[in-house]
């Protein structure tokens, strides 16, 4: 997560990409690339779900979404933890509205 954390021009693509966009926008970090997957969810302004054939999973991948303008909300929602559970992977979220980055470590 460090890398990630250190890696400006990827933190940069994932906010331009989050600011642009009034619905959650999900994927996947590896290798420092981020990997846009389709938002599945019926609500996608306010979840995200993605098709698990979409999925990639691996030990360095991280699951990345956004919280877009209207979402006030600091932090991981309950169903970003719960969805955590389903994927079990590490977690880097951007929330729009608060300008902020937020990190969640898999510790398994
Ligand atoms: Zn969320």
């Amino acid at each position: 997560m460090d890398n990630i954390k250190k890696n400006k021009r990827l933190l940069s693509e994932l906010k331009d990409i989050s600011v642009s966009c009034d619905e959650e926008v999900c994927g996947f970090i590896k290798d420092n690339e981020f990997h846009a997957r389709k938002n599945a969810h019926p609500d996608p302004k306010n979840f995200f779900l993605i098709a698990p054939s979409d999925c990639v999973w691996g030990d360095d991948v991280v699951l990345f979404h956004s919280h877009p303008r209207h979402a006030g909300l600091k932090g991981f929602s309950d169903w970003d933890l719960q969805n955590q559970k389903i994927f079990d992977l590490s977690m880097v979220l951007y929330s729009v509205k608060n300008d902020e980055f937020y990190y969640y470590i898999n510790d398994d």
